[in-house]
């Protein structure tokens, strides 16, 4: 089993994954992984909720995952799996042939509305996926997108300064319709 927890930053995707690990009474069966490349909190699984954090092991591929394994491990979950580079069909080859229990928590998209690295492949192999709305930033109203305040150079940034969410309606407003459009001007080449 594979479960998801996505959404946009700061719509709580890390707490809704750990309370999945704290329903299960026996934690000897846990492991638990975070990308390397994350150097916030190193090692460590935090949230809003659950500040102190639980411990974690630092990866950047999926293959990393496969030395820990052994019959005692029941239950994986893995948190900011987006940066979590290499195969992700390693998952669901834990899921089925070691019947593992697995779940992730990870960003859906880019500040720019692009499939965030490896999580549509994510979502394709769950079973079951939670999208976590957040609060938005303007107006309160829920908030499925993660706007950018600033200048970036490049379209991925570990970190979550400068991110925040907002609805459909205030990331338009922000963005500004003009340089909306351009984020899907490819489309337009199509139709051309
Ligand atoms: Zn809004």
């Amino acid at each position: 089993m594979i479960k998801t927890f996505t959404g946009p930053m700061h719509s709580g995707k890390s707490s809704s994954m750990l309370r999945e690990y704290f329903k299960i009474w026996n934690k000897e069966h846990i492991i638990c992984f975070k990308p390397k490349i994350d150097d916030r909190d190193l090692g460590i699984i935090k949230s809003k909720d659950y500040k102190e954090g639980i411990n974690a092991i630092c990866i950047n591929n999926f293959e990393e995952i496969l030395p820990y394994i052994n019959e005692s491990i029941k239950n994986i979950f893995i948190d900011e799996v987006q940066f979590i580079k290499g195969n992700v069909n390693i998952l669901s080859y834990l899921s089925l042939i070691y019947d593992i229990n697995i779940y992730v928590a990870g960003l859906n998209m880019t500040s720019d509305l692009k499939g965030f690295l490896c999580m549509p492949e994510i979502l394709s192999i769950s079973d079951e996926i939670e999208i976590i709305k957040a609060s938005c930033y303007d107006c309160g109203k829920e908030a499925s997108y993660t706007y950018y305040e600033g200048k970036k150079d490049n379209d991925i940034k570990v970190g979550d300064k400068n991110y925040f969410p907002l609805c459909a309606n205030c990331y338009r407003k922000r963005i500004g319709n003009e340089k909306l459009k351009k984020y899907f001007s490819n489309l337009f080449e199509i139709e051309k």
